[in-house]
């Protein structure tokens, strides 16, 4: 079976384990998911989500984050890690929210990448999950991991990832395809030990260390 048909199986087999595979998260509009995503790095989602659980319940949009005295903000984003660099992220990226785009977040993975902290990973996850604009593949470690191992790229770079995903499969299904692939990285295709006997898609995986 050549790569598009193991493709094939592998999408199937994705979707009847993860149909609506979504972010794990919190988040209520494009704003939360923003800045949740750039407190993600290096970081678990469950404390991103205890940490941006406190901000929101202050800051209801990015003006509130810059009223805030950054050694509050500091603070509120301690548990996340590299608080003072994140901290400075989110500042620079709220101002330029505020004084480009009145406030809001803007729907274009060109206009997102300009923001300080969000690179290409954080713009085509806002975009797919918060507006549903399929404009990009989010290729986070996990995402790298599994389409690695899975044969679906050669490629090392998350960039040159990107691109190869792109092309193998239809638009409408990047988001998702992104999303299953970071739960089934968490839960079963771990990166020291993955479960390969107890995953779907063993079938259609050449990952040469399955047991
Ligand atoms: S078979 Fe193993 S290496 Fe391949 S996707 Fe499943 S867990 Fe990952």
């Amino acid at each position: 079976m050549g790569v598009s048909g193991s493709v094939e199986k592998v999408v199937e087999a994705l979707r009847r384990i993860y149909p609506e595979a979504s972010l794990e998260l919190v988040f209520h509009n494009p704003f939360q998911l923003l800045m949740a995503v750039i407190l993600s790095a290096q970081c678990t989602d469950e404390r991103v989500n205890q940490a941006t659980r406190l901000l929101f319940s202050r800051c209801a949009g990015p003006q509130d984050i810059l009223a805030l005295p950054p050694e509050k903000l500091e603070e509120i984003l301690r548990p996340t890690g590299f608080f003072r660099n994140k901290a400075k992220a989110i500042r620079g990226c709220c101002r330029e929210l505020v004084e480009r785009y009145g406030g809001r977040v803007p729907q274009s993975l060109e206009e997102l990448v300009r923001l300080p902290g969000v690179g290409r990973k954080t713009a085509a996850m806002v975009l797919g999950n918060a507006f549903g604009i399929q404009e990009g593949i989010a290729v986070d470690t996990h995402v790298q991991r599994v389409a690695q191992r899975l044969g679906l790229t050669s490629a090392k770079t998350p960039e040159k990832i990107e691109t190869d995903l792109m092309r193998l499969l239809p638009k409408d299904d990047w988001t998702w395809f992104s999303n299953a692939l970071i739960l089934h990285g968490r839960r079963v295709c771990k990166a020291r030990k993955p479960s390969c006997g107890a995953c779907a898609l063993s079938p259609w995986c050449p990952y040469p260390e399955k047991e």
